[in-house]
């Protein structure tokens, strides 16, 4: 079936056979089979098609996560569209900026939402599907039976996600058919995901993690999942027994880790926990070892990039690192023009099948962080020590330079959070009249600044220690863990004016 569809031919493969097999299941909704996933993606696919959707016509999506919100995705890669999906927490004026640079044939949005966003949709047609998975999406698509898929190449594009955006625009990253399949594939085998398997699904849907690591490897693997629309530390711990993986971001083992309930003999049934899209802490790493004697499987990847380092299945997997370069991916770390020795910190460097096919319509952006021979510069700080273990050090940008002198934030953010009394801490370079910027650490925990800064004095050179300490109660994060560094920067920008 859909042979002639790159990405969604392999999605299907482990399906077939077993099409009344359990896919989804809902908690408060019925059991969704592989078949009628696929069905109701082919009757998504002909509502497109009938709203003019043509082949490279991007489908703009900014809905709560259900399954038919997923056929949306399958029917638009069916449609041989290019699925948009856009963070739900973007408001109408932000979503003017994605809709101008991306100009959707069609987009669907919650119905809730339907008459500001009718004001900015441009020439887009709109739909609705709201949580419930019901909307004028899924009347349209009422009046179609079954979809013959439309011919899509491996280099054809699948989808555009585009990056939050942490300097300037958000930019779009484009991603083809072979981008998804040949990693999805990869950490199906890597990470050993089988029939068998049951994935506990609790991540957004906008996002690479929830979209394609999730549900590709899923989907490929022929696993069934527990669909989640969001986290729920009930429903996880509910779920538990009888599934067998999570993929989560560091979030989600901390707050579990606040829950009694959790405990070895409720994951005795799970074989494997994966967390990534943020740092997870070697604490937390510890802790969850300690509460259910399993070691968290860390990996890192972005948008762009899809997924390149993974901590090993088989084998030690090492807290405070992201493990190897996947198969097929080629790592390296750059500090002016040349790769550096191990152990040194520099801008970590990827290429393989991975890697996008740059931002669209950005040329020179895509020219900046895309070389011709492949190389992609991820602009994080990275290092890789002599086992080849790859440690993410933090953003380029988030780089302190202070009096002239580079400070990495996570050199002092480890030494802080190993100290008594706190939680966690995010280490900024703000404005500062002598220094250009002035290194301050927000602390979350219950000790003191004086206590902070005595503890740094004989393990930090003098510069790169805190002008400043704040202790707050917790850290600004987005929805997928990370910490906004540049929430924090805002806030503090005036500290030493
Ligand atoms: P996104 O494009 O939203 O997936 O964000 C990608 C960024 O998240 C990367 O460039 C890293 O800065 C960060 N990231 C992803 N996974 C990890 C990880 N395991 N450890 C540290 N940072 C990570």
């Amino acid at each position: 079936m859909y042979e002639n569809n790159h990405l969604i031919s392999r999605l299907y493969a482990a399906c077939k056979g077993r099409e009344t097999d359990r896919f989804a299941q809902i908690p408060g909704r019925d059991d969704v089979s592989f078949q009628a996933l696929f069905k109701g993606a082919e009757k998504t696919a002909a509502a497109l098609v009938a709203c003019g959707v043509i082949p490279g016509d991007r489908v703009a999506v900014q809905v709560e996560k259900t399954i038919e919100s997923i056929q949306l995705y399958l029917g638009t890669v069916m449609a041989g569209g290019i699925f948009l999906p856009l963070n739900t927490a973007y408001t109408v004026s932000e979503l003017e900026y994605f809709l101008g640079d991306a100009t959707p044939r069609v987009l669907v949005c919650d119905p809730a939402k339907f008459d500001d966003i009718e004001a900015v949709k441009g020439d887009a047609e709109l739909l609705t599907l709201d949580a419930a998975g019901q909307g004028t999406l899924i009347e349209r698509r009422q009046q179609f039976d079954e979809f013959q898929t439309v011919a899509r190449g491996a280099n054809d594009l699948a989808a555009i996600l585009y990056t939050s955006g942490t300097t300037g625009r958000s930019k779009g990253a484009m991603l083809s058919h072979s981008n998804l399949s040949s990693n999805s594939e990869m950490l199906r085998e890597y990470w050993q995901f089988t029939q068998q398997d049951v994935l506990i699904h609790a991540l957004p849907i906008f996002h690479t993690h929830g979209l394609f690591v999730a549900t590709n490897v899923a989907l490929l693997s022929g696993a069934s999942v527990v669909f989640l629309p969001k986290f729920d530390a009930d429903a996880i711990l509910e779920a538990m027994p009888n599934a067998t993986a999570l993929m989560g971001v560091p979030t989600f083992y901390t707050r579990l880790l606040d829950d009694p309930r959790l405990n070895a003999e409720r994951a005795s049934n799970m074989r494997l926990f994966i967390s990534g899209s943020a740092p997870l802490l070697v604490d937390t790493h510890a802790a969850w070892e300690a509460r259910t004697g399993h070691r968290i499987l860390e990996r890192y990847g972005m948008t762009e990039t899809n997924m390149s380092t993974s901590n090993p299945y088989v084998g030690e997997r090492r807290a405070g690192t992201v493990g190897f370069p996947l198969p097929g991916v080629e790592a390296k770390v750059m500090a002016e023009g040349a790769e550096v020795p191990n152990g040194d910190t520099g801008v970590l460097w990827v290429r393989g099948a991975n890697v996008f096919q740059g931002y669209w319509q950005m040329p020179e952006k895509t020219a900046e962080e895309l070389m011709d021979d492949g190389w992609f510069i991820t602009g994080d700080l990275a290092k890789i020590d002599a086992d080849g273990y790859v440690t993410i050090v933090g953003r380029e940008k988030d780089l302190v330079i202070t009096g002239g002198f580079n400070v990495y934030p996570k050199e002092v953010e480890s030494l802080i959070d190993e100290l008594n009394g706190v939680v966690e801490s995010a280490v900024i370079g703000v404005p500062h009249r002598d220094f250009g910027e002035a290194v301050v650490a927000v602390v979350v925990g219950t000790t003191t600044p004086d206590a902070i800064l005595a503890a740094l004095e004989a393990a930090l050179a003098k510069f790169k220690q805190p002008k400043q300490v704040i202790i707050v109660d917790e850290l600004p994060r987005n929805t997928m863990g990370k910490v906004q560094k540049k929430a924090l920067r805002e806030t503090y920008a005036n500290l030493f004016q």
